[in-house]
């Protein structure tokens, strides 16, 4: 499964390029760095730089998506159909939403300015639940 799917997006198949796959489709939104620390539980021995690079041309073939929210580092996922996303401000934690309509885009601006749209990312900013507990109860003295 994972080897045909990177051999679809047009990438050659590498012991690398399956370890970090397989870690986004176990752990989707995980910054670099965690997907770092995740494959080399799989394969030890490799770098940062490759799995930077791995991330990168993942992006760009289309295999994953990168996900940037403000204030975090930035994201990756290996669900790239349209949907959104909510983040807690507080903690940064990350739940997917999905479209309303179901096809993209599923929303549209109030001015296009000319552009062809074919896809929207929304990201809504919130508190999450047990950031939302804490704010009530109010900081332990
Ligand atoms: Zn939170
Ligand atoms: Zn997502």
């Amino acid at each position: 499964m994972l080897r045909q799917s990177i051999r679809a997006a047009g990438l050659k198949v590498t012991a690398p390029r399956v370890a970090v796959l397989e870690v986004l489709q176990h752990n989707p939104h995980s910054s670099a760095e965690q997907v770092f620390t995740k494959v080399q539980d799989i394969l030890s021995g490799s770098s940062t730089q490759a799995v930077y690079g791995i991330l990168a041309a993942f992006t760009s073939a289309g295999l994953a998506r990168r996900f940037d929210p403000a204030g975090h580092p930035a994201l990756f996922e290996s669900r790239v159909e349209d949907h959104h996303h909510l983040v807690c401000v507080c903690c940064g934690a990350v739940q997917d939403v999905d479209c309303v309509i179901g096809e993209a885009p599923c929303l549209t601006p109030s001015d296009s300015s000319g552009f062809a749209i074919f896809g929207a990312e929304v990201t809504f900013n919130g508190l999450c639940r047990p950031c939302q507990n804490q704010a009530e109860t109010g900081p332990a003295e």
